[in-house]
C-alpha cells in the first residue's frame, strides 16, 4: 500500500511536492535510490497509514557516498557567492512551495499548520542568511614575525556533511545545516527522523530540482533513509568529516564517541530541560502568555519546551492560578484546524512517556495541578492526544531532571535572592534554554552575567522556545554544545588553514632559530 487518499489535501500536497508512488507499493521522490525494506509513516493527527518508502541498505549507501564524494570536487570549485546564489533560487522554491510543505510537516509530525508554516519560513530565513554569507566567508590577516613575509588564515569546504535530525522539526534543522554547508561548499547526506521520513523526500525533491537546473550534480544533495543504523552507518564513515546530530541526549552520547573514535567532528544539538524565572517584578500577563505557549506549543516537544517554572514565593500562587486559568482556555485537537492550540504527541510511545512521567512526578511527591490524560473519542482516534499537565515538583526530583518530550510543567518556588532562582536553573545536566521575566534591569543584567544563567540562550522577558536563525543556536553540558544557523555557525562547516607566504630571497625561520648549512 503506498499513498492513501486522506483528507486536508495532503494527497495534493504530496504531488505538488513530487513524492510520488512506484509501482511496490512504496513512494519516493528525485535522487533518492534506496532499496531497502518498507519503512510506514503514519500521522498522529488521525493515525492514518500516509505512504511507505524504501530504508537504505548497506550497498545503497555506498553509492551514495560515491555520488556525494564526486559531487563534491565539482561543487568546492564554484565560487562561493556562485553557490550562495544556488541557495538563492532554493529559497525561492521554497516560498512557491511553502503551503503544501508546511502541511506535510503538520499532518506528519502533528504540530500546528502555522507552525508547520513558520517551519518552512525558518527555511527561507536560513537560505536568505547564507546568500550574503556567501560572501563574506572572511578568514583574518596577521602580521608575520619574519620581515618579508606575509601570513593570513583562509576557510576551504570540508566535505561531505553528515546530517542527523529528529523528528519533531522535520526540515528545518536540514535547512540549517544544508544552506551553510552548501554556500560553504560542502555536500550533505541527510538522514531524517524515520517518524517524518516523508518530509525528507519532499525536501530532497525541492533541492534535486534546483542543482539540476544549475547543471550541477544530483549528490550534492542526498538523502538516506532508516532508523539509527542508517545513521550509524555516518558516524563510522571516515569519508564523513563532521557529523551533525540533533536530537536525544542519549543518542549524541553515543554519536559523539563514535565519531570521536574516528576523529571526526560533531555538531551536536540535544535536549533541553529549559526554565523560565519569574521574578517578582516579572509582568505576570507576559509570563502567562510565555510559560504557556512555551510548554504546550507544539504539545512540548521542542527542544526549548518551557519544562520548569522557577517563581518568586512572594507571587507564586497567583502565577499558578493565572497558569490553570489560562490552560482551561487550551482546545486540543486536529493541528490543520487552527482553532487548536494543542495538536497531537508523535505516537503512542511518546504518550506512554508522558503517562510515565506524570506517575512518576506523584511518587516523587509532586503536586498534580492539572493531572493530564490521554483524550478518546471523535477527533483522538490516533489515541497521541493528551491533556498539559502542570504540577508542583522540586528540582530534585529525578523526573524534573529528565527532558519529557511531552506538555508537562513543573512549578518550582524559590524565596530570597534571584542567586537562588539561577541555582535551580542551573541545576539539570542539560543547558540549551532559559529565560527571566523581570522588569528589574539589575536583575536581567544579574541572569546575563557569568554567574547567571549557563544554557547557550538566556532571554529576558520572552519565553525559553523560539530562536531566530541569525543568532548561533545550541546549548551548554548535555545539550552537546554545538552551534547552527547563524552568527560565525558557518565556521564549523569548514576547516580553517593558516597560510604563510615568504616574498624574500632569505629563508629566516621562526622563533629566531638558526640554521646555517
Ligand atoms: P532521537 O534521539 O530518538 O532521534 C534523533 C535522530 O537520531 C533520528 O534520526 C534517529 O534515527 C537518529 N539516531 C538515534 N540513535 C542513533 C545512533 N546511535 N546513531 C546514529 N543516529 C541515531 O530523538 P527524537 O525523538 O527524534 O527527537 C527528540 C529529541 O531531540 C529531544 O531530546 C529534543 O530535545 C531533541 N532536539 C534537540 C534540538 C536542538 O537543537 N538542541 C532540536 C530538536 C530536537
Amino acid at each position: 500500500m503506498g499513498l492513501v487518499a486522506t483528507d486536508y489535501g495532503i494527497k495534493e500536497a504530496l504531488a505538488q511536492l513530487g513524492v510520488i508512488e512506484i509501482n511496490d507499493g512504496s513512494s519516493t521522490g528525485s535522487n533518492f535510490f534506496s532499496n531497502g525494506e518498507l519503512l510506514s509513516s503514519f500521522s498522529p493527527v488521525d493515525g492514518k497509514l500516509i505512504a511507505k518508502v524504501k530504508t537504505t541498505t548497506a550497498e545503497d549507501y555506498e553509492n551514495v557516498l560515491s555520488t556525494a564524494s564526486d559531487a563534491f570536487l565539482e561543487w568546492r570549485k564554484v565560487p562561493a557567492p556562485q553557490r550562495g546564489e544556488v541557495v538563492r533560487q532554493f529559497g525561492d522554491k521554497l516560498r512557491e512551495l511553502k503551503d503544501p510543505l508546511g502541511k506535510l510537516v503538520s499532518y506528519e509530525m502533528g504540530k500546528s499548520l502555522q507552525e508547520g508554516l513558520g517551519e518552512v519560513q525558518e527555511m527561507i530565513d536560513i537560505c536568505d542568511f547564507a546568500v550574503g554569507l556567501s560572501r563574506q566567508l572572511h578568514g583574518l590577516t596577521m602580521h608575520s614575525e619574519r620581515p618579508g613575509h606575509r601570513m593570513y588564515e583562509q576557510y576551504h569546504a570540508l566535505g561531505i556533511v553528515g546530517i542527523i535530525s529528529a523528528f519533531n522539526f522535520p526540515v528545518a534543522v536540514w535547512a540549517w545545516n544544508t544552506a551553510l554547508a552548501w554556500i560553504c561548499g560542502d555536500v550533505c547526506v541527510w538522514k531524517p527522523s524515520e517518524k517524518a521520513p516523508l518530509c525528507g523526500i519532499a525536501c530532497q525533491n525541492i533541492a534535486a530540482q534546483v542543482f539540476k537546473a544549475n547543471g550541477l550534480p544530483e549528490g550534492i544533495s542526498c538523502l538516506i533513509n532508516g532508523d539509527y543504523k542508517v545513521g550509524e552507518m555516518m558516524t563510522s564513515d571516515q569519508r564523513v568529516p563532521l557529523v551533525s546530530a540533533t536530537g536525544s541526549i542519549r543518542m549524541g552520547k553515543i554519536v559523539a564517541q563514535k565519531v570521536a573514535g574516528r576523529l571526526g567532528k560533531s555538531l551536536l544539538e540535544l535536549g533541553g530541560n529549559n526554565a523560565i524565572i519569574v521574578s517578582p517584578d516579572a509582568d505576570i500577563k507576559m509570563t502567562i502568555i510565555g510559560a504557556v505557549f512555551g510548554a504546550v506549543g507544539t504539545a512540548g516537544q521542542r527542544c526549548t519546551s518551557t519544562r520548569r517554572l522557577i517563581i518568586h514565593d512572594s507571587i507564586y500562587d497567583k502565577v499558578k492560578d493565572a497558569l490553570v486559568e489560562a490552560y482551561s482556555q487550551l482546545r486540543i485537537g486536529n493541528p490543520l484546524d487552527e482553532n487548536n492550540h494543542v495538536g497531537p504527541l508523535i505516537d503512542v510511545d511518546a504518550v506512554n512517556m508522558y503517562k510515565k512521567a506524570i506517575e512518576e512526578v506523584v511518587k516523587e511527591g509532586g503536586n498534580l495541578l492539572l493531572e493530564g490524560g490521554v483524550l478518546d473519542g471523535e477527533g483522538y482516534e490516533s489515541g497521541c492526544y493528551v491533556k498539559p499537565a502542570i504540577a508542583e515538583a522540586n528540582n530534585k526530583f529525578n523526573i524534573v531532571q529528565h527532558e519529557t518530550f511531552a506538555p508537562i510543567l513543573y512549578l518550582l518556588k524559590y524565596s530570597g535572592e534571584l542567586q537562588n532562582a539561577i541555582a535551580l536553573q542551573n541545576g539539570v545536566v542539560q543547558g540549551l534554554s532559559s529565560a527571566i521575566m523581570t522588569n528589574n534591569l539589575r536583575e536581567a543584567e544579574m541572569f546575563l552575567s557569568v554567574a547567571g544563567s549557563d544554557c547557550g540562550i538566556a532571554n529576558v522577558n520572552i519565553g525559553t522556545s523560539g530562536a531566530e536563525i541569525g543568532g548561533a543556536f545550541g546549548g551548554e553540558k548535555e545539550t552537546g554544545g554545538g552551534r547552527e544557523s547563524g552568527s560565525d555557525a558557518w565556521k564549523v562547516y569548514m576547516r580553517r588553514q593558516t597560510n604563510t607566504i615568504n616574498y624574500t630571497a632569505d629563508l629566516p625561520l621562526a622563533q629566531g632559530i638558526k640554521f646555517d648549512l
